[in-house]
């Protein structure tokens, strides 16, 4: 029995959750699902966003399943990010973003395309301090995070059969911080047997639109791989398509690239597609690759067979569109 640790959270969080959840039960998995708690909710029931007890639970599972949260309304200094926070102390170093259209007619471009973005520093070490009417920002690039993740990336790419990895970086106007991301790629990639690409960031934003490959795999840094994400999924019909997994060496957590989505929550209408498929990935982790392929074959029939939900131009909330799935496991 594999243990998962339920995650719900804030705003459209807890309805994508469950309704994945309902999906993952029908398939009679030997899952335990242990629910936890953190988040804005979590907050105002507990004083704290991110309780010891839910740290625990993370520690006794193999993997978890999180919805969403939502951020304070206005700036507190003391607020740290939950998610920010288990992402750096749990080392989940490698955040993998698949982006593809499942249907033609739903987005603009037929991308299929894997982000492996780095999730642990770059722009989002939260150091910020003012001098002056300044604020500084510190951006941390490490040698051996950049090596851990090309190499995460290019095992990934082995697996999949793609046969090569792009770099997306901006070493041209960043050439020290990333000049070493771009130094250590071509470094690890040396021996893979894979092709070594690389794009400039502001290129590879275009060329997810001019030149939508047949499948590919990018590895880029924190900030460059969460807006190239968004773009992606934009591109293939929305957030709702996106889902995400955040890996280290042991333990993972997945969660759907969405946020919280405040404007349209409690309303049973959000796409649970990024979470299901969020699902898929977190059964190949837990080496169910059978019963992940039901799934993900699942939800494109699903959606192949019109059933789709606002956002994409359908009429389904959001279980009929996981009823939907499950009716086609
Ligand atoms: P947060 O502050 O928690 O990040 P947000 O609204 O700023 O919330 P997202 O939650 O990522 O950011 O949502 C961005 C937009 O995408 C919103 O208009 C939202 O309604 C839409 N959206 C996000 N997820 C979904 C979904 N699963 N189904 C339908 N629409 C979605």
């Amino acid at each position: 029995m594999k243990k998962v640790a339920v995650i719900v959270g804030d705003g459209i969080g807890p309805e994508v959750v469950s309704a994945t959840v309902r999906v993952l039960e029908a398939m009679e998995l030997p899952l335990e699902l242990i629910p936890a708690e953190m988040g804005q909710d979590c907050f105002r029931r507990t004083g704290s966003y991110l309780p010891d007890v839910t740290l625990d639970t993370l520690k006794g599972s193999d993997c978890c399943l999180f919805g969403a949260i939502t951020s304070p309304p206005s700036y507190d200094p003391t607020y740290r990010s939950p998610i920010l926070f288990l992402r750096k102390n749990f080392d989940l170093y490698a955040n993998v973003r698949p982006v593809r259209r499942l249907r033609k007619d739903v987005g603009l471009v037929d991308l299929n395309l894997t982000i492996v973005r780095e999730n642990t520093e770059g722009m989002y070490t939260g150091k910020e301090r003012e001098e002056g009417d300044a604020v500084i920002l510190e951006r941390k690039v490490s040698e051996h995070v950049c090596r851990r993740l090309v190499k995460y990336a290019a095992d990934l790419a082995k697996r999949e059969g793609l046969g090569e990895v792009t770099c997306v970086h901006k070493s041209n106007a960043l050439r020290r911080s990333d000049g070493l991301f771009r130094k250590v790629f071509f470094e690890e990639m040396e021996g893979t047997g894979l092709q070594a690409k690389e794009l400039l960031v502001d290129a590879a934003a275009a060329a997810m639109i001019t030149k939508p490959r047949e499948q590919a795999c990018w590895v880029t840094l924190n900030l460059y791989g969460d807006i190239l994400s968004d773009e992606a999924a934009a591109l293939v019909g929305g957030l709702g398509f996106a889902p995400s997994g955040n890996y280290g060496d042991k333990w993972a957590l997945f969660e759907p690239t969405h946020g919280s989505a405040p404007d349209i929550a409690g309303r049973g209408i959000a796409n649970p597609t990024a979470t299901l498929l969020t699902a898929v990935m977190m059964l190949r982790f837990l080496k169910m690759d059978t019963e992940a392929r039901r799934l993900e074959q699942a939800v494109e029939r699903a959606w192949l067979d019109g059933a789709m939900t606002r956002d994409a131009g359908g009429s389904l909330s959001t279980n009929e569109m996981a009823s939907a799935v499950a009716r086609r496991l």
